[in-house]
């Protein structure tokens, strides 16, 4: 099995592209480190440390939270805007990012990079249409960013930051996992605004049942400007599972999968109406 061999630790983005171009895919960027020094993938033989390229801090703008790629999970939780964010369900999906300790060395943007089909922070992230500013001057949409199972559209660009567009909607996150420090078998995000009892700009996103988080589009229009009742959830309940595409592995069943969406895309659901 290939190991790393090589660390290179830049000062500027200019020189990690250029380390980066130079190596093409036997070298990745290294952020916490946590699923790449783990998994070590077999082609890839050097890590480019990209945590003094500056690109750590959280602020907001014009109503976006924005996230620089190498800040840590623990100090995305603790920023004071974080908090308010729909109603609390972005905490307690950053939260759900892998216990504490992990929480101290890992970047959300690592989350997503690695773009693992059970990424906990990335269904949150969907439903609160998230944004990535890329290091060749493109902002592409969380939604386009997954393209199969830990791929990317990257090539060598570096993600730069995240930006996250709450816009005031109310928000809904259950992770099912076998303990709190499992990957999960099922996540869930809603988000949504209520207006006279109804909701409307609804995002419905999963992870852990297709090769990669989704967002529901369907069971999203099923909702929009709807006012919630037991029909509606039934309704809700049936149609996510027509939209996912859950396997088999050794964690659980295709069929477990579908069962846990349904219901808890519908607890969600029903939660945000409550609220
Ligand atoms: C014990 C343990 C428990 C865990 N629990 C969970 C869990 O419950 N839920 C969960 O979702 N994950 C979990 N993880 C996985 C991991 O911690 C997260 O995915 C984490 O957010 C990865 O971030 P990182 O900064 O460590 O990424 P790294 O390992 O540094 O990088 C991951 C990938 O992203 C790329 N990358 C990183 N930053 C950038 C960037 N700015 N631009 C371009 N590419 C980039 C890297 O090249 C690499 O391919 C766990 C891991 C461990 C070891």
């Amino acid at each position: 099995m290939t190991r790393l061999r090589e660390y290179l630790r830049p000062n500027t983005v200019d020189q990690a592209l250029a380390a980066k171009q130079e190596r093409g895919t036997t070298a990745r960027y290294l952020a916490g480190g946590t699923d790449l020094v783990v998994f070590k993938p077999a082609d890839v033989t050097c890590a480019i440390d990209i945590t003094r390229l500056d690109l750590a801090g959280v602020h907001t703008e014009n109503g976006a939270l924005v996230i620089g790629a190498t800040t840590l999970l623990r100090d995305i939780e603790r920023h004071p805007a974080v908090a308010g964010i729909t109603a609390g369900a972005l905490l307690e999906a950053l939260r759900e990012t892998g216990p504490w300790l992990i929480r101290n060395q890992a970047t959300l943007a690592g989350n997503l990079c690695n773009a693992s089909p059970a990424a906990d922070s990335a269904p949150m992230l969907l439903a609160l249409d998230a944004e990535l500013v890329l290091s060749d001057g493109r902002v592409i949409a969380l939604d386009r960013f997954f393209v199969g199972p830990h791929r990317t559209i990257l090539r060598d660009e570096l993600v730069l930051e995240l930006r996250l567009h709450p816009r005031d909607r109310a928000g809904s996150y259950h992770k099912q996992a076998r303990s709190k420090s499992d990957i999960a078998l099922v996540d869930v995000a809603v988000t949504a605004r209520r207006e006279n009892g109804r909701f409307t700009e609804v995002r419905v996103a999963l992870a852990c049942v297709a090769p990669t988080p989704i967002r529901a589009r369907e069971t999203e229009a099923l909702l929009e400007g709807r006012a919630v009742d037991e029909e509606l959830l039934s309704a809700v309940e049936r149609s996510v599972r027509q939209e996912i595409r859950p396997i088999d592995d050794w964690r659980t069943t295709a069929a477990y999968r579908s069962h846990a969406a349904g219901v808890l895309t519908r607890r969600a659901v029903a939660a945000l109406a409550a609220k």
